[in-house]
């Protein structure tokens, strides 16, 4: 099963022109993500591989904002 991903909006592209990050599989700059992880993949590689290969930061991400939540002061 192929990656699903999600190109950079013109926004962001906009806003932050020299950030480009790369494919997590081949280290190509690429503005293509899978947005649940937050990893940058690809299109070529996107066919190859499947979510289950790429890290969870996203589920980090979503962890530590948990945290922030909870250790904040209401
Ligand atoms: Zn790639």
């Amino acid at each position: 099963m192929a990656i699903p991903i999600k190109h950079e909006d013109a926004e962001t592209v906009a806003e932050f022109p020299r950030l480009i990050e790369r494919c997590h599989f081949c280290q190509a700059r690429t503005r293509w993500w899978h947005e649940n992880t937050n990893n940058p993949v690809c299109p070529g590689c996107s066919k190859l591989h499947k979510v289950a290969e790429l890290p969870d930061w996203g589920k980090a991400i979503r962890a530590y904002k948990r945290k922030q939540r909870t250790t904040s002061p209401a």
